[in-house]
């Protein structure tokens, strides 16, 4: 999971959005309604996720494994079929874990990456998401959308893999011109567009490539988790 940002609402959304949501609440079978998945709408969010699930950072290039999420689930919230900030990206998996899931509870409620600060809830660990023992809404997130899930450890561990060889090069080269080429190739690597990228930057900040350690990954929130425990034993 990494931070995003929302672009600019789709036209068609500005100008349909009131009557398709009207006729979406008035019809008696909603299944054969996914006004959502209009075009313009699922390119645009294909767009500001860079194709990845907005939870779990996979791939989601094949139209088939994506699902249009909405962030308010529209079984308990029908006003917002159609709200943009309320749309997002989600993988097959993701998105079915997620369900109908929502809880009134603020501090239960799942993480929004287009809102939160996702630092203060969870960090990586290898190809794990972990929750801070803080945040009662990290526990719950990594829980719902089944963050551990054995699938998405294996595609993580595999380009893990692939991306410590990019590490590898990098950090035993001794050539300052051969060595900033490879700095180039990991940065490229884990750029925002790439897939997992907020692990693998985590991976690459754990293992000593300079990068500011300004998300998932810094030992002072770590040493907090850890005093956090011994707080509550
Ligand atoms: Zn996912």
């Amino acid at each position: 999971m990494i931070e995003l940002h929302k672009s600019d609402k789709p036209d068609w959304i500005t100008l349909n959005q009131h009557q398709k949501t009207m006729e979406y609440k008035a019809a008696s079978d909603k299944s054969k309604l996914s006004p959502w998945r209009e075009i313009e709408v699922v390119e645009r969010l294909k767009q500001e996720c860079s194709k990845k699930c907005m939870y779990c950072e996979c791939f989601i290039d094949d139209a088939s494994y994506s699902a249009v999420e909405h962030i308010r689930p529209k079984k308990h919230f029908e006003d917002l079929v159609l709200e943009w900030t309320n749309l997002g990206l989600a993988c097959w998996r993701c998105n079915t874990n997620k369900g109908d899931y929502w809880t009134e509870d603020s501090s239960l409620q799942l993480l929004n990456p287009y809102q939160d600060s996702l630092s203060e809830h969870v960090y990586f660990h290898g190809p794990l998401t972990v929750a801070r023992l803080r945040s009662s809404r990290g526990i719950n997130t990594v829980r719902q959308l089944k963050l551990k899930r054995d699938d998405l450890m294996l595609s993580r561990l595999k380009r893990i893999e692939e991306f410590e060889k990019n590490l590898k090069l990098w950090h035993d080269e001794s050539d300052a011109e051969r060595k900033q080429l490879y700095a180039e190739d990991v940065s490229e690597a884990i750029g925002p567009d790439r897939e997992f990228s907020g692990l693998l930057r985590a991976y690459a900040i754990q293992a000593g490539f300079p990068l500011d350690s300004d998300d998932l990954t810094t030992k002072a929130d770590q040493q907090a988790d850890v005093e956090a425990s011994q707080g509550l034993s």
